[in-house]
């Protein structure tokens, strides 16, 4: 054990002492609240599934007690200047700086997810917001659309009281990713994070109060999807749900918001390809194909779980990728020097090993991992599969763990068909020298975000999201405001034009 995992360890313990409290409550208007349900549920850390400590368990009254809180400070909050939205959410910026290492540490302990990335996560989550708060000051700026007898000019103003559900893979980056916009625009938030994962939105929640956000903006009710998360989805004060997580779930809550007409946004589950072709730059396609789906234990929408690989290189890049496979750090996720953590649930630990049965059972290869490892906790080894065809279950269902699959192709056309012959439609990376054949790839691919000859660089105002069953609707830059806004046209006659008369005699 290193002294380094010793050290970290310990400050976990000392950070819980203050976070954990029994139960871990929501945050309702300003305050911790301890619900109305009487009811609690267990929270496990995945490095060994010990208890951390039991959570509320939110239900319709507790959802009630925050959308009331939620849309009173909508009130107040929409008529906070731009310019003093931005003050504040910078606060938070800084507040969230301050507390980024206590942040990685929780978020690493509760989720399972290596510390090295837990840390960058957070200092990102600080970056969603100072973003975003730069933007406060514009973000009722609307356009001006003068027509010969008429000025049109167009408005903005914040929908209302938004519900925000996250997902348990690095829950505080996604939640600010959705939350912060929210505030920018004006909107107040209500929000359920994933059951599996809930501390570190308590954390968001209380940091961002302590830093100014005024009572009632920013409330957090825990619990699970079909109680606590459902009420969200239909209380009538909600205006709009922004959503991340499986594809499935997405169907629900739709269904869920049909009759208060919610306004949605889903960010949902991918089966992303990375295409290498035989002229890319192969030691950094390497790289980045062993980053994009072993780096956050593969429990990442974006992963490149899709290797498409053309026949010519094949056999050397897989023999490559195996031995980079095999030299993959698994371990306990507060080691610096661990790559690839414990899966975040003893259920989807389950899930994921079953592909490594399911992969045998349609006649793919296990050219590396493929087992899992002996517990305590949920570890499993890195794997790739290889001789992999895009018709069996490892190449169509979303697995979302360190599982990658090799399928190979002949030429542009056949990795083409290939990438796109699936249900989702979330990213694609493409590696190849060839100019004009990663245009034409970017203008036939079909998802929402496509990497030439790179991994996920993320540009916070470029639209991020997905096609097909991958989501609904883009976050990122003024997409964001698209969605937590409404806008308004305004029309005013210069008094030049012919008014219709009718029932004139
Ligand atoms: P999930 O859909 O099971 O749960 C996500 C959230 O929805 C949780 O808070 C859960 O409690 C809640 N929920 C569940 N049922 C609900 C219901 N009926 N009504 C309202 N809320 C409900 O997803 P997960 O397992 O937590 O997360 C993994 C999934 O998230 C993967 O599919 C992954 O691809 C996806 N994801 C997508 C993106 C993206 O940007 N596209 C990013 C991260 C994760």
């Amino acid at each position: 054990m290193s002294s380094d995992l010793d050290k970290n360890q310990a400050e976990v313990s000392g950070i819980l002492a203050k976070v954990q409290r029994e139960p871990l409550p929501h945050f309702i208007d300003g305050s911790r609240d301890n619900g109305r349900t009487g009811r609690v549920f267990e929270n496990h850390t995945p490095i060994d599934n010990s208890v951390i400590g039991e959570v509320a368990e939110g239900g319709e009254e507790d959802i009630d007690a925050a959308c009331r809180a939620a849309n009173d400070a909508f009130k107040l909050w929409r008529e906070t200047s731009g310019n003093e939205r931005k003050v504040i959410l910078h606060k938070v910026a800084d507040a969230i700086e301050d507390n980024a290492r206590e942040i990685a540490l929780v978020e690493s302990y509760d989720s399972g997810q290596a510390l090295r990335f837990m840390s960058k996560a957070a200092i990102r989550g600080a970056a969603n917001f100072r973003f975003f708060a730069d933007m406060a000051p514009s973000a009722y700026d609307g356009q001006s659309l003068p027509a010969d007898q008429h000025l049109n000019y167009s408005l903005r103003q914040p929908i209302g009281p938004v519900g925000v559900i996250t997902p348990w893979n690095t829950p505080f980056m996604l939640s600010t990713w959705k939350i912060a916009p929210a505030l920018a625009a004006g909107c107040t938030v209500v929000q359920k994070p994933a059951e599996w994962s809930p501390l570190s939105a308590m954390m968001l929640a209380e940091i961002a109060h302590d830093a100014g956000l005024p009572k009632g903006v920013l409330n957090c009710v825990q619990g699970y999807g079909e109680t606590a998360g459902k009420a969200l989805t239909e209380h009538p004060l909600i205006k709009a749900v922004a959503f991340v997580g499986e594809s499935t779930t997405g169907s629900h809550i739709m269904r869920q918001g049909a009759d208060t007409l919610k306004r949605v946004h889903f960010e949902l589950g991918g089966k992303n390809p990375v295409i290498v072709f035989d002229d890319a730059d192969l030691e950094r396609a390497l790289d980045a194909v062993v980053f994009m789906i072993y780096s956050l234990n593969g429990e990442r929408c974006t992963s490149s779980s899709r290797l498409l690989i053309q026949e010519s290189i094949r056999e050397e890049f897989i023999d490559r990728l195996a031995q980079r496979v095999g030299n993959l750090e698994v371990g306990h996720p507060l080691d610096p020097n661990t790559e690839i953590g414990p899966l975040i649930h003893d259920r989807h630990f389950k899930k994921v090993c079953s592909y490594f049965t399911k992969a045998k059972e349609d006649g793919a290869t296990i050219a590396a991992g493929g087992e899992a490892v002996e517990g305590p906790g949920n570890y499993v080894q890195p794997t790739l599969l290889s001789n992999a065809t895009n018709d069996m279950r490892i190449a169509r269902e979303e697995i979302f763990g360190p599982v990658l699959t090799a399928i190979s192709f002949s030429n542009e056309v056949d990795a083409l068909s290939i990438a796109n012959d699936s249900d989702y439609g979330l990213a694609a990376y493409l590696w190849t020298k060839d100019v004009g054949r990663s245009h034409r790839f970017a203008k036939q691919l079909d998802a929402g975000m496509i990497w030439v000859n790179s991994e996920n660089n993320r540009h916070l105002p470029a639209p991020f999201g997905g096609m097909k069953a991958s989501g609904i609707g883009r976050d990122g830059g003024d997409y964001s405001f698209e969605f937590y806004m409404e806008t308004k046209n305004v029309c005013i006659a210069l008094d030049t034009h012919k008014v219709p008369q009718l029932g004139v005699r």
